[in-house]
């Protein structure tokens, strides 16, 4: 398990704020234009962000609707180990009536819209990797959940699309790294990009 770990990490060089980062996402084109079907499969939470959810748990059933349960002990599966979560523990949400626990019947999360309606910053609540989702952390490397986006009927489906992922989740790649380190970023994508230009590197995209 380890060597399979290192083998991943390995092929990475460049780290912003200790992640290190794949550069598929400047290359791999992605259009983020289906009704969200991503949640209804749930989302891995870290412990301090299941805990958040827990704590306004009163606020968050006001905006729940009928294909909802209210019904706390309902939400959440039990913890876990995960190294890729910041505590070292992630906890999934739970599948209720074919959805997220927390998705509406609109397709509206229940977090955000709570946010919103608070006057918050929309994403306040909002566990990281649904924001980031189809980027993903794992074994420390910011790279791209293909497995998923393959599992997902209406994820990232037209072939037209000129946009990558670098582009199209520049706002969560923001929220992510901040703006400092959105700017390394933008760096390391302009290097690499003329590196594939110069025939040094190779778009693995392709
Ligand atoms: S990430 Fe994929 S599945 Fe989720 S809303 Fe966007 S296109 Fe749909
Ligand atoms: S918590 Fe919200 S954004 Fe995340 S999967 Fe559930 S409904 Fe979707």
């Amino acid at each position: 398990m380890n060597d399979k770990k290192n083998k991943f990490t390995e092929n990475f060089v460049k780290k912003i704020n200790g992640i290190l980062i794949d550069p598929v996402i400047f290359t791999y084109k992605f259009i983020c234009n289906c009704a969200g079907e991503c949640c209804y499969y749930g989302v891995y939470t870290d412990l301090e962000e299941y805990q958040t959810i827990l704590s306004i748990q009163d606020q968050i059933k006001e905006v729940m609707d009928e294909t909802q349960s209210k019904d706390v002990s309902e939400w959440f599966e039990p913890e876990e180990k995960d190294e890729d979560f910041e505590s070292g523990i992630a906890v999934g949400t739970e599948i209720i009536n074919g959805k997220c626990a927390f998705l509406d019947k609109n397709g509206l999360c229940s977090l955000q819209k709570l946010a919103i309606m608070e006057g918050e910053y929309r994403w306040k609540y909002k566990p990281l990797y649904c924001i980031l989702f189809p980027l993903t952390t794992y074994e420390g490397v910011l790279t791209i959940d293909t497995d998923h986006i393959d599992r997902l009927p209406y994820c990232n489906i037209d072939p037209n699309t000129q946009l990558t992922m670098f582009e199209a989740c520049e706002e969560e790649l923001r929220h992510f790294f901040g703006e400092e380190g959105f700017a390394e970023l933008e760096n390391y994508r302009e290097e690499y990009l003329n590196e594939i230009k110069i025939g040094e590197k190779e778009d693995v995209t392709k």
